[in-house]
């Protein structure tokens, strides 16, 4: 087990049964019955009747304030709960002679009256000087100044030995950022404490009660007496000004040699950000008036704090907005997002404070700036993908979590990551180098536990504040909210340009889709209209053909007209077939291609006039598909392969399929002309015919039609060939027609 100062977390300091005895303490309950009392009453109030505990306050009230009325302490009350107890705290009161200050607050169902001497050990008169002080503090605009101003009006107003500005960081630690002390003390500017030397609870409590003094710490604590069925440690202490300290923080200041100590809490926003810590190495008090004086100084600084962090925030989020805003202008002017990001004055880096990026979009990778190289960055991909969840993801101790990053450490050891897609491998990642620091702790933080002479562990405060140095390294400074919500904005605006992008590329699929579409319309058209005409062309060359008159050149000029006709109208019968595709829904069914083949062989033997053993079928699985548009597919393909064969020696066509999982692929062989390399993928172009068709009769529209309803199908098509050696046409079609 490890032991550290994170048990002192669990110390319930607001509750501590006891008080610090400069001052003494009494709590009524509502109706004003004495309810707990401290044990050093008697000493302030000899002349106190015995059993304090359950009797009125109105009984005691002439002890406690001589020349008051009888019930001025519930009129207090009664007053405060309206208007707020700092309207009536503090109270001056007479006790013995001597002057002492009532201070009342609220504590659950009691109230606390607790009385404190009133006066300091200190000789200015701290209202008087508090005017000027704030005015002396405010003087200078710059953070250090200010700062320091007001260590140095604190120490002016109370007096402290030593007064410092701490300030936490996120992770707790504290450091001393601002001094004013005594001469003859070493200065702890510039030092840093640990988390654990002011615990959880009573950060907590700094910001409930914003001033706490410890007066002496080797004064006894007074405890709190009750009654028999209540214990003293049920009286909550957090608005209490007397509370006694925890003895693990006595320890601590006595190891440092402080006797006595007063805080002021600096908030921001709600937050503690940091304390005005004096310290003194003598006992002293100074009374609730001057600590009120010196709360003032604190509130003051830290809105002066707040509206110079407000600001600063202001204008780095005016910057990184300004950036954001040209970037999403560019990508919605320019066609390529990463030439947007990339490529202007304005880029990805400016989004942040960054010294390097990287975007990963459609298969490219841009770097700016300073980044890993292109193989440590494809590791780093690596690891992001296979353990980064959110979409955005950033550290300052990359290293930390990824150690091959040790290697590029210099200029990547603070990284964030926003994942545009997984699957795509896209990524916007920016880069922050390592930044060495040297920190300076008051004694070794990490030494909370003292061995004694028996080798026993016991946990207590360090005891040795001798500077102890720790370089810190593989960090990078720290990425900002500001940053972070650049980072957020650009994301936004990103997105919204893909989809404007993917929108674009739609709208251009359906523009196209509905050129097709007229194209095919025109197509059909056209060769319907030419069809009435053509058959009139022949019809008439037919009936001159009948002239027995005619010379034998008129007869050869009308057989070529009818030969034309006749060529014509199968192109128009083809193209009319190809625009049909199109326009027509597929109506599956399971084929039986075997027979549909063999009919196929048959009938084209005859056409050629070959004979149909030229043709081999060996397996013909069963297909699915729209069985007249598969038919016509089968009949190009393999009249091509006996069209184009046919003057072969041994004239050979083979038709064949094998299976996979997915689909049955058909290949249809021939050993006949074959087509040039270079042409083949132009085969399935309407119109297109090879040179060394010769005079093979053809359109050039079959093979057109065939690609057109085999995509159609989602299925494919391509072909092998040498020319001169023969062709093989390979036809996929799915197994499942959805696929
Ligand atoms: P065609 O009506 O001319 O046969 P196709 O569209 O069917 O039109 O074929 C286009 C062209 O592809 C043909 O003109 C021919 O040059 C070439 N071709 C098609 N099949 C074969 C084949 N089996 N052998 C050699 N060339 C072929």
């Amino acid at each position: 087990m490890t032991i550290d100062l994170t048990n002192c977390d669990r110390e319930p300091i607001h509750i501590p049964g006891s008080i610090q005895s400069h001052g003494f303490l009494i709590a009524i309950d509502r109706s004003g019955e004495i309810t707990y009392h401290s044990e050093n009453i008697k000493s302030f109030l000899p002349d106190l009747p015995p059993n304090l505990l359950g009797q009125n306050i109105a009984s005691i009230q002439p002890l406690i304030g001589k020349n008051e009325p009888p019930d001025f302490i519930l009129q207090l009350i009664t007053f405060g709960k309206t208007n707020g107890f700092e309207q009536t705290n503090p109270f001056n009161t007479d006790i013995r002679g001597n002057a002492f200050h009532l201070i009342i607050s609220e504590s659950g169902d009691n109230y606390l009256l607790e009385f404190e001497p009133a006066r300091s050990d200190n000789s200015t008169d701290v209202q008087r000087t508090i005017g000027r002080s704030i005015s002396e503090m405010l003087a200078d605009k710059n953070l250090q100044n200010l700062l320091n101003n007001s260590a140095a009006q604190v120490r002016n107003v109370i007096g402290y030995d030593r007064v410092m500005v701490y300030r936490f960081a996120d992770d707790g630690h504290g450091e001393v950022i601002s001094e004013s002390k005594n001469d003859d003390l070493e200065s702890w500017l510039g030092l840093h404490y640990p988390a654990s030397d002011i615990p959880k609870q009573a950060r907590e409590l700094y910001k409930k009660n914003l001033t706490r003094i410890i007066v002496d710490v080797n004064e006894l604590p007074s405890a709190i007496l009750t009654s028999a069925d209540n214990t003293a440690a049920s009286l909550d202490l957090t608005n209490s000004q007397l509370r006694a300290v925890s003895p693990i923080h006595i320890q601590y200041l006595k190891n440092m040699g402080v006797a006595s100590s007063f805080s002021i809490s600096l908030l921001y926003k709600q937050e503690l950000w940091g304390l005005i810590a004096c310290h003194n190495y003598t006992p002293r008090f100074i009374d609730f008036r001057s600590r009120e004086s010196a709360k003032l100084i604190g509130q003051i600084l830290s809105s002066a704090l707040e509206f110079r962090q407000d600001e600063e925030n202001q204008m780095v989020t005016e910057r990184y907005k300004s950036a954001v805003d040209q970037l999403s202008r560019l990508m919605l002017k320019d066609d390529s997002i990463e030439f947007a990001l990339t490529a202007n004055n304005v880029t990805l880096l400016d989004a942040t404070d960054a010294s390097g990026a990287v975007l990963m979009l459609e298969g490219n990778l841009i770097k700016l700036g300073q980044t890993p190289n292109d193989e440590q960055l494809k590791g780093l991909i690596g690891w992001v993908k296979a353990n980064i969840i959110d979409s955005l993801f950033y550290t300052t101790k990359l290293p930390g979590v990824y150690p091959p990053a040790n290697e590029f450490k210099d200029v990547a050891s603070g990284v964030m990551v926003y994942t545009l897609s997984r699957e795509l491998d896209e990524y916007v990642i920016w880069f922050k180098p390592e930044q060495l620091k040297t920190i300076k702790w008051a004694g070794n933080p990490d030494k909370p536990v003292e061995v004694d002479a028996n080798g026993n562990r016991t946990l207590s405060p360090r005891n040795s504040f001798e500077e102890w140095s720790e370089t810190v390294s593989a960090t990078s400074v720290p990425w900002s909210n500001e940053e972070v919500k650049s980072v957020i904005r650009l994301r936004s605006e990103l997105a919204y340009a893909l989809n404007q992008k993917a929108g674009a590329i739609r709208l251009l699929n359906e523009r196209l889709k509905q050129a097709y579409e007229e194209l095919d319309t025109f197509s059909y058209t056209i060769s319907h209209d030419l069809k009435n005409p053509l058959t009139a062309v022949k019809s008439y060359a037919q009936i001159l053909l009948r002239d027995k008159t005619l010379t034998p050149q008129a007869t050869r000029a009308l057989e070529r007209i009818n030969a034309g006709a006749d060529k014509m109208n199968n192109m128009i019968a083809e193209v009319l077939d190809y625009s049909r595709i199109g326009r027509s829904d597929l109506v599956f069914s399971e084929i039986d291609a075997k027979s549909m083949i063999e009919d196929h062989v048959r009938e084209l033997a005859t056409v050629y006039e070959v004979a149909p053993s030229v043709v081999t079928i060996k397996n013909a699985p069963p297909i699915t598909g729209d069985p007249v548009m598969i038919s016509q597919v089968f009949a190009n393909v393999i009249s091509n392969a006996i069209k184009y064969s046919k003057k072969s020696e041994k004239q050979k066509v083979v038709i064949d399929a094998t299976e996979n999982e997915r689909e049955i692929i058909y290949a249809i062989t021939d050993n006949g002309l074959g087509i040039d390399i270079k042409h083949l993928p132009r085969i399935f172009e309407l119109f297109n015919r090879m040179d060394n068709v010769g005079d093979i009769e053809g359109t050039g529209v079959g093979l057109a039609i065939v690609k057109r309803i085999v995509e159609k199908h989602r299925g494919k098509i391509w072909a092998d060939s040498e020319l001169g050696e023969g062709s093989t046409f390979y036809i996929a079609f799915n197994k499942k027609a959805n696929d």
